[in-house]
């Protein structure tokens, strides 16, 4: 492993991020639903989970990037802007949202 290569997964380790609860606040302003309970499968490994279970990078109302537990990827990324809200999905095989009832 070279410098460079070392440095950068370092850094990845070192990155402070909170749990999938910090989506809840500016997710909730999109859906009507609670979507942090909502399952998620990752893209790129597959892995099952309740979005809370994501790391996520970033502050509201600035950009926020929620990455897999189990493999690093980048799940779903969410901008805010003044008038709308970004959200990519590509990184989310399916979502299953618990509607109740
Ligand atoms: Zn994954």
């Amino acid at each position: 492993m070279d410098d460079r290569h070392q440095d950068r997964h370092q850094d990845r380790h070192q990155d402070r991020h909170q749990d999938g609860n910090a989506l809840a606040g500016p997710l909730a302003e999109i859906f009507s639903v609670d979507v942090t309970a909502a399952l998620g499968r990752c893209a790129a490994c597959g892995l099952n989970g309740p979005l809370a279970s994501l790391r996520v990078y970033g502050q509201a109302p600035g950009p926020l990037v929620g990455r897999c537990p189990g493999c690093e990827a980048v799940v779903l990324r969410l901008v805010r802007g003044p008038e709308d809200a970004w959200l990519d999905l590509s990184g989310t095989r399916c979502l299953r949202v618990p509607l109740g009832g």
